[in-house]
């Protein structure tokens, strides 16, 4: 799933190559992932795109003032392609292309555009085409965003402070900060030597200023490594950057120490036991209800 170093990533390769270009159209083939009905998506017919924006994992292409918002969700991708001039039309089906953006040809004939595609059943990619990034309910409810100056230890403070939630279900809960997913909320706990399940509000000051720390370093080093890749070549660079994030059973890169999972909510985590929990292995909770 891409979160925030991708979509930031996604949001400047798309500046570079999209900015400046007139939208020939933006075909929709999997109608379920169209959010809005108004303004139409074939407003963005002949409207410039002016530019490129990410809002937490969402990626926002600003079209003369005309907004396309794209949240390419858990299995949601992004392919540009060179040239899309022969690109025959796709009639909705169960493959994974979810929607085509085409954009007006250059002095070469060739016209550039991009692909959305999702991979398996579960359709969750969602666009939006509006007036204000700010009508779309995900973007609206968005917690504070890690890279922005204003996320200090002190706004963190804030936000754990009488947060009775485990740390790693906050730290995914785009209400409350945005842009991190499974993935990066295992590396800045690893990163941070915390336990996942650890509950915010009994973070000391010091905790929390690590975690902040350990935050802001993680997404800025992967925000680093992905910048200028190209967007196929983003998901290698991802795994390749990843501590701890589906590494179970590989030794850890700082103590050597057996990489471990356990069930999380709907998915699973990765933590180092001697990094994060004192050496001790987490109970997996789903099992252990089930045993009862
Ligand atoms: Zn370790």
């Amino acid at each position: 799933m891409p979160e925030l170093p991708e979509v930031e990533s996604l949001a400047g390769f798309l500046r570079e190559r999209a900015v400046g270009r007139t939208v020939l159209a933006v075909d929709v083939v999997a109608i379920q992932a169209l959010k809005t009905f108004d303004p139409p998506v074939s407003a963005l017919g002949g409207l410039t795109v002016t530019g490129v924006s990410r809002h937490g994992k969402f990626l926002d292409l600003d079209c003369d003032g005309l907004h396309l918002v794209i949240h390419l969700a858990r299995a949601g991708w992004l392919r540009w392609r060179d040239d899309l001039s022969g690109a025959r039309p796709v009639r909705p089906g169960k493959g994974p292309l979810a929607a085509r953006v085409r954009l007006a040809p250059d002095e070469e004939g060739l016209a550039p555009g991009f692909e959305l595609t999702e991979a398996g059943t579960q359709k969750r990619l969602a666009l939006y085409v509006v007036r204000d990034p700010a009508e779309v309910p995900g973007v609206a409810s968005l917690g504070p965003d890690p890279l922005a100056e204003t996320f200090t230890a002190d706004a963190l403070k804030r936000i754990v402070g009488g947060n009775r939630t485990q740390i790693k279900g906050l730290l995914r809960d785009q209400k409350v900060i945005a842009g991190i997913g499974n993935a990066y909320s295992d590396e800045v706990l690893h990163a941070a030597r915390m336990s996942p399940f650890k509950i915010a509000s009994t973070l000391t000051d010091a905790q929390i200023a690590d975690l902040h720390e350990a935050i802001v370093q993680t997404l800025r080093e992967a925000v680093e490594r992905a910048r200028g890749l190209a967007a196929k070549d983003l998901k290698a660079e991802k795994k390749s950057g990843l501590r701890v994030h589906n590494r179970a059973g590989q030794p850890c890169d700082v103590c050597g120490d057996t990489i471990r999972e356990v069930s999380f909510a709907d998915s699973s985590l990765q933590y180092c036991p001697t990094c994060q929990t004192g050496g001790k292995p987490l109970a997996d909770r789903r099992l252990s209800r089930l045993l009862k």
